[in-house]
């Protein structure tokens, strides 16, 4: 009881794990006015990953995938800020927030841990200067952007010289993210290049770098191989067994030794667990948290953790689960009961789920998946893909603003505006002429 002999339920971070734990314990705790829920975010949004290409490559609105936490929850308190620390001794973790930064000390009873996972560089020569990421909506925009000024910039007739590393895009990593994300860039610029008489096809080279024998090793060979040969036929140029070994700002170069002049890198080959777990005094296993079958941190009473930054055991296997977004969703419902099951004297129950399937999106209204033990690809495939991520996506509101994307999306060429940050010139930057307000 922390303040005012209330119960303090913190939860940090508003992914799958966080946002689905505390929109549960709302509902379990809608009756119970002596305990607080304050979720911590550095966003004000609930971000739906699967359809984070889209962004990328204009397919979609660029706010119709995130929903703003205070509309998904009403009873939780919401603190926008960024996680400094957690003191697990003293039950407490330290918040930042502001115009101009300043901290503040969350103290709680129960702390869940939902901190999900950040891109790893492996220390790569470059790569953490020069490339891009895919896991945030500013890395969908940035990518969108980039694509947009290198075809304005190739198009010039001064850039003559220097078009092929601006015509040319790298995605190293073919799992979902890496294939999904260069299925939309290769469709996005094929079409996009028709509006710049100076470019054509023919000048693009889309790229992708795979360090396995084929591409989606989570979905089988068979799969794996249909979407390969799916993207080489529009023209990706697939580099299996290869990896990235260094890159530059107009160069990439290649575990074979070959280099690929490039200004845009997209990498999606490495993720590791939120750098805020790793001072904890409990145990990790590469990062991630260990935790029992219920999420409890062993060593802490009171402290949870779910979602890509946790061990969850599997108790059929005793493996842990995958960092999915299916997962981490499910996780949080458990949790949530979990939780009110100790602070009420109630039973626990393990986390106990199997993965419902896979699916990938790879263009062109083409996709592969495999749910339940059944694959399915091509037509059928995407159609899956798109009704069953339209669904799992929260409130209406977005279904409809993305439906009605997907609907244009029919009609119309995608679009092809650069959001840039500039604004309109102040008084201050005008050379000639005296302000005034008389008209
Ligand atoms: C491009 C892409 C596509 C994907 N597609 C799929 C898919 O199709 N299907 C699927 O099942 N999974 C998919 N995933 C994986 C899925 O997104 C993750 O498994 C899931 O998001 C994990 O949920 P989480 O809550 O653990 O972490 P996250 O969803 O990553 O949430 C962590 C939250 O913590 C916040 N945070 C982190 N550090 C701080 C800090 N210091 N201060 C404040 N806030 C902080 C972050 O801003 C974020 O909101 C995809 C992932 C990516 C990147």
């Amino acid at each position: 009881m922390k303040s005012n002999g209330r119960t303090q339920i913190v939860i940090l971070g508003a992914g799958f794990g966080g946002v689905y734990t505390a929109m549960h314990l709302e509902k379990l705790l809608a009756h119970a006015p002596d305990v607080d829920i304050t979720l911590v975010n550095r966003e004000n949004f609930f971000l739906f990953t699967p359809m984070l290409h889209e962004v990328a490559a204009s397919d979609l609105d660029i706010t119709h995938i995130v929903n703003p936490i205070r509309k998904l929850l009403h009873r939780a308190n919401f603190f926008e800020g960024d996680v400094e620390y957690i003191d697990l001794p003293n039950q407490c973790v330290g918040v930042s927030h502001g115009y101009e930064p300043h901290p503040h000390e969350l103290p709680y009873d129960h702390l869940v841990l939902a901190l999900g996972s950040i891109t790893n560089f492996f220390n790569l020569p470059g790569l953490e200067e020069h490339a891009l990421t895919m896991k945030s909506l500013g890395d969908a925009i940035h990518i969108r952007n980039r694509l947009i000024a290198n075809l304005e910039e190739a198009s010039s007739e001064c850039a003559v010289q220097g078009r092929a590393p601006l015509l040319t895009v790298v995605v190293a990593g073919g799992g979902f993210a890496g294939v999904e994300t260069i299925a939309g860039i290769n469709d996005f610029l094929r079409e996009s290049v028709k509006f710049y008489p100076n470019l054509s096809e023919e000048l693009l080279r889309i790229v992708l770098i795979h360090p396995g024998a084929v591409i989606l090793p989570e979905l089988g060979p068979k799969l794996g191989a249909y979407a390969q040969k799916k993207l080489a036929q529009r023209g990706v140029d697939i580099r299996t067994n290869t990896r990235v070994t260094g890159v530059t700002e107009h160069e990439v170069t290649l575990s074979d030794g070959s280099t690929i002049p490039s200004s845009t890198v997209v990498w999606t080959a490495g993720t590791s667990p939120n750098p805020l777990l790793a001072p904890l005094p409990c145990a990790k296993e590469r990062g991630r948290l260990v935790v029992n079958e219920y999420m409890e941190v062993p060593e802490w009473p009171g402290v949870w953790a779910l979602g890509d930054c946790a061990l969850v055991p599997d108790p059929k296997t005793g493996m842990p689960y995958p960092p999915t977004a299916q997962h981490a969703l499910r996780e949080g419902k458990v949790l949530a009961r979990n939780l009110t099951a100790t602070m009420r004297g109630g039973q626990k129950k393990p986390f106990v789920f199997s993965t419902l399937g896979q699916l990938a999106a790879i263009g062109k209204r083409t996709g592969v998946a495999n749910i339940l033990g059944v694959n399915f690809s091509g037509f059928i495939a995407w159609w899956l893909w798109r009704t069953i991520y339209l669904s799992k996506l929260p409130r209406l509101e977005k279904k409809l603003r993305v439906m009605m994307d997907w609907t244009l999306d029919l009609v119309f060429s995608k679009d092809l505006v650069q959001l840039t940050t500039l604004h309109a010139p102040t008084v201050s930057h005008v050379d000639h002429g005296e302000y005034s307000n008389h008209m």
